[in-house]
C-alpha cells in the first residue's frame, strides 16, 4: 500500500509520501540505539515531566490532532477529539505510576536480599493501525518511553500524518531526538527493520496476517513480541438485562469508530424469550443512526476508511446473505463519493457461512437466538477471537459464568468493552498475546531481572 493521506469521505488523495530509503532506515536504527544507552539512565522524574508535557500538547491541540484523524481515516471528529483526550490520559497515567509499577519487588528466599528489578529492553518496533491512529501509538508509547525503552513506529499507510504529528509531539515535550521515532515506510520493508540487531522487541496492532508475518520473524530472531490482532466480540443479553440500556449500547458498541474497532461488538447473542423485542428496537436503533460527513457534529458514522474496506465488507455480506442470512436493515453501501456503508443488521447467520467466523470490520451487526445461556457461552466461545465480551444479566449466578466461562481478555458485565490505562487489554486465541496497559503492559518490555545475593 502506498504511503499517502486519502480522504475516505471524499476520495480525494491529499498528499502522497515516499518511503524511507534503506540508509535513511539505517540512520535511525543508529539513532535509536545510540539514544538507549542514555535514555534508559534517566530517572521516571525526568521521563514523567516529558510525558506529562506530552499531555498538555494533546489536550491543548486535540482539535487540530482531531481533525488530521478525520480526514485521514474517517472517524467521526467528535471521537477524534475524544481519542486524543484518552491519549492524553495514557500519558498521565504511566507519568503518575511507571515507577510504582516498575519498582523493585521483595521476595524471601534463602539469601540475604533477593528481589525482582525491572529494566529496560532497549529499542521496541511498534507495528500500527489506523483504526485509532493516536490511541493505540500512544498505549504504546506512554509506557514503553516511561520504561525507559525507545520507541520505532511504523504506522498504517493511511495515517502518514497522524504518525508525523505523534513524532513532533514527543519531541516538543522533551524527549530527546531519537527516543521516539517516526518511520514512513511500506509493510515490507518491516522484516528488514525486525531482523536488524539494534532491534530487540516488537509490537503489532492489527490484522492476523501481519501478526502472524511479524511474530514468525521476530520469533525466528528469538525476540519477544506482543500482538493486539482481530476481534469478534460477543455481546449477550439475558432476559433479566434493562433491555432499552442494552439496545441503546449495542447500537453503540457495534457502531463505534464507523464499526472499526477490534473490540467492537459483532455477535449479538440474545435469549430466546426477549429476541423479537431485542430485535425491533436493535432495528430501529440501527436505522436511526446518521451517516455521513465526519467533519459534521451531527453524524454517528462516517466513512469506511479505504476503498478496499468498504470492497471487502461488501463481499462478507454477499456471500452471508448466499449462505442463507438475512438482511434486517442495510445490507449496502452508499451511492456516490466516499466508503459509506449502511448501518446493518443480520440474522441466521450458519456455522458453515464464511462470515460466522470472521471479524466484520465495519457497521454490520450479526444477531443469534440462543436457548438458554448454555448455548449463549457456546456461542460466544465458538469463534477463533478471544478478545474483549460483554454480558448483560442482572442473576449474579449468570454473571459468575459469563465471568468464568467465556474465553476472552476481557469480560464486562451489563456495560460495553473499553480500554482503561488502569486495566490490562489484550486477546487470547487469535486475537493475540501479550497485555498492554496497566502494570502488565508496562512490565511486557521489561527485562525482569532476579536478583540473589547471598
Ligand atoms: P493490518 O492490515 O494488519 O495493518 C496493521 C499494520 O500492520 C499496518 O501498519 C500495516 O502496514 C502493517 N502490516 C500489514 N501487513 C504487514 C506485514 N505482512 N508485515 C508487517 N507489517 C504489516 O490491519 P488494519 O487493517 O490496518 O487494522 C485492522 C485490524 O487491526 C483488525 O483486525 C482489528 O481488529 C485489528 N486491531 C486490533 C486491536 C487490538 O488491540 N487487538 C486494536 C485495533 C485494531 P500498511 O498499512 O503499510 O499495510
Amino acid at each position: 500500500m502506498s504511503i499517502a493521506t486519502i480522504n475516505p469521505a471524499t476520495n480525494e488523495t491529499i498528499k502522497t509520501f515516499k518511503p524511507l530509503s534503506e540508509d535513511e532506515i539505517v540512520e535511525k536504527l543508529k539513532l535509536a540505539a545510540e539514544t538507549f544507552k542514555t535514555y534508559r539512565h534517566t530517572s521516571f522524574a525526568e521521563r514523567a515531566e516529558k510525558m506529562s508535557r506530552a499531555a498538555e500538547i494533546l489536550e491543548n491541540e486535540k482539535e487540530s490532532f482531531a481533525k488530521t484523524m478525520t480526514t485521514e481515516m474517517g472517524k467521526t471528529f467528535l471521537s477524534a477529539v475524544a481519542e486524543v483526550e484518552k491519549c492524553a490520559w495514557v500519558c498521565r497515567y504511566y507519568a503518575e505510576t511507571a515507577e510504582k509499577h516498575l519498582s523493585e519487588e521483595e521476595i524471601k528466599t534463602n539469601a540475604s536480599r533477593s528481589f525482582i528489578r525491572y529494566e529496560p529492553l532497549g529499542v521496541v518496533l511498534a507495528v500500527m493501525p489506523w483504526n485509532f491512529p493516536f490511541w493505540q501509538v500512544f498505549r504504546f508509547a506512554a509506557p514503553a518511553l516511561m520504561a525507559g525503552n525507545v520507541g520505532l513506529l511504523k504506522h498504517a499507510s493511511n495515517v502518514p500524518q497522524c504518525a508525523l504529528a505523534i513524532e513532533e509531539i514527543f519531541l516538543r515535550s522533551g524527549f530527546r531526538f531519537g527516543a521516539f521515532q517516526t518511520l514512513l515506510i511500506e509493510s515490507t520493508q518491516v522484516q528488514r527493520i525486525l531482523e536488524d540487531e539494534r532491534v530487540v522487541a516488537a509490537t503489532l496492532t492489527g490484522s492476523e496476517p501481519a501478526g502472524s508475518s511479524v511474530a514468525g520473524i521476530a520469533g525466528k530472531h528469538i525476540k519477544k513480541t506482543v500482538l493486539e490482532l482481530g476481534g469478534s466480540d460477543p455481546f449477550i443479553v439475558m432476559p433479566s438485562a434493562d433491555l432499552e440500556t442494552a439496545v441503546q449500547t449495542a447500537v453503540k458498541a457495534r457502531c463505534i469508530n464507523n464499526g472499526q474497532s477490534c473490540i467492537a461488538a459483532k455477535r449479538f447473542i440474545v435469549h430466546k424469550d426477549i429476541y423479537e423485542g431485542f430485535k425491533q428496537k436493535f432495528v430501529e436503533g440501527m436505522k436511526a443512526l446518521r451517516v455521513g460527513d465526519p467533519m459534521d457534529e451531527n453524524t454517528d458514522i462516517g466513512p469506511l476508511a479505504t476503498e478496499s474496506i468498504l470492497q471487502e465488507l461488501k463481499e462478507q455480506v454477499g456471500k452471508a446473505v448466499k449462505h442463507g442470512a438475512n438482511i434486517l436493515t442495510g445490507g449496502k453501501s452508499i451511492d456516490g463519493v466516499g466508503n459509506f456503508y449502511e448501518p446493518t443488521i443480520l440474522e441466521n447467520i450458519q456455522p458453515d457461512s464464511p462470515l460466522f467466523y470472521e471479524e466484520v470490520f465495519g457497521p454490520v451487526a450479526m444477531l443469534f437466538s440462543a436457548k438458554d445461556i448454555d448455548e449463549a457461552i457456546r456461542i460466544a466461545n465458538d469463534s477463533p477471537f478471544g478478545l474483549g465480551s460483554c454480558a448483560w444479566t442482572d442473576n449474579e449466578n449468570e454473571q459468575q459464568r459469563f465471568i468464568e466461562e467465556i474465553s476472552a481478555g476481557q469480560v464486562f458485565i451489563n456495560g460495553m468493552v473499553a480500554s482503561d490505562p488502569r486495566l490490562p487489554f489484550g486477546g487470547i486465541k487469535h486475537s493475540g498475546y501479550g497485555r498492554e496497559l496497566s502494570a502488565q503492559g508496562i512490565r511486557e518490555f521489561t527485562n525482569v531481572k532476579a536478583i540473589w545475593v547471598k
